[in-house]
């Protein structure tokens, strides 16, 4: 009888434990791939913040250097470089850091500089031929840190004069810029799954969202434009050196006391006024704005609670916003 209990004992020990290993492996195995699969995301949002960046880069370079004359108060020195730290990003997405060199040459685990995620087209970093991807290595003879890269970027705005050297594919590269002047607003993208655009005063942001909505960059050269013109007209805010855009900005969200937006506005005076303006800043730039009206067209589908102008709301109704861009843009093409 004790050797029946013993065996039926040890018969069900083995079972059970031997199930529990399978479900431990099967579980563990699960995480694994499901670790994978947040690795891809992880990688695909670093490369989609950063291959927003470029794209709004590209756009804003050109509206803030033709539009100079109209940002007396708030113009800076500017190289066309946005640069990250691997040590911005929070400790979970340092090892997807790599996504964001639009190349992808380098391993995971070599970022100790800070690298160039994007240069603006026309812009003397691009007219020096660096790369996107470039990892700056020291700037007028100082060897770069997390802790000093901003500072040393400033203070070469500030003498207008950078001496920089980078790293690409474990060689070594020494460019000499002249800065170029312009309106000092970094344009950056933000998290946000709704189509919208932002300005505090001192930057402007344009929602990751915004680049699906979008049928044409035009559309988003007049949303810089608008919140350029709440920048300089209506904030009268603190201009920023090209180091404060955030090309990747996974945390940073606009302090929200201090913000307008394209949806939310502070008076219809003031938006039909930021819109003409848009409309004016990105044509000097000589982006053509004739599908603009589209942006609100496409907005109605969205909300068409904005078709009209409304007793309730301060603001032009999207209808109200396209006949007025309009009558802007043949007033523009007269003149
Ligand atoms: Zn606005």
């Amino acid at each position: 009888m004790v050797y029946n209990k013993l065996v039926i004992f040890f018969n069900l020990f083995f079972l059970v434990s031997c199930s529990s290993i399978s479900i431990n492996k099967q579980i563990k195995q699960e995480i694994l791939i499901t670790d994978e699969e947040i690795k891809n995301q992880n990688e695909f949002l670093i490369s989609s913040l950063a291959i927003a960046s470029r794209k709004l880069h590209d756009i804003a370079w050109p509206i803030m250097a033709f539009n100079i004359d109209s940002c007396p108060n708030s113009r800076i020195n500017a190289f066309g470089i946005m640069v990250s730290h691997i040590k911005n990003l929070p400790l979970s997405l340092h090892s997807s850091f790599h996504a964001a060199n639009p190349t992808n040459l380098e391993g995971n685990n070599s970022f100790k500089f800070p690298m160039i995620i994007s240069v603006a087209d026309k812009s003397p970093a691009n007219r020096a031929k660096i790369i996107e991807g470039d990892q700056i290595i020291s700037i007028n003879d100082h060897i770069v840190n997390y802790k000093n890269y901003k500072t040393l970027l400033d203070e070469a705005a500030i003498r207008g004069v950078l001496e920089i050297k980078v790293k690409r594919e474990n060689k070594e590269f020494l460019f000499n810029l002249k800065s170029e002047v312009i309106c000092g607003y970094p344009v950056q993208t933000m998290i946000s799954p709704i189509p919208n655009a932002y300005a505090d005063g001192s930057k402007i942001y344009i929602t990751i969202a915004t680049f699906d909505f979008v049928k044409d960059n035009q559309e988003i050269a007049f949303l810089i434009g608008h919140e350029l013109a709440h920048n300089i007209y209506h904030y009268k805010g603190d201009p920023l050196y090209e180091s404060n855009g955030n090309p990747i900005p996974i945390e940073e969200k606009p302090s929200l006391q201090k913000i307008t937006d394209l949806l939310i506005f502070q008076t219809e005076a003031k938006e039909t006024e930021a819109d003409l303006y848009g409309v004016e800043f990105a044509t000097k730039a000589g982006i053509p704005q004739n599908k603009v009206a589209n942006y609100f067209r496409r907005l109605s589908i969205y909300m068409p609670q904005l078709m009209k102008d409304s007793f309730f709301r301060m603001h032009p109704g999207n209808a109200r916003r396209v006949i007025d861009i309009e009558a802007k843009l043949k007033a523009l093409q007269n003149d």
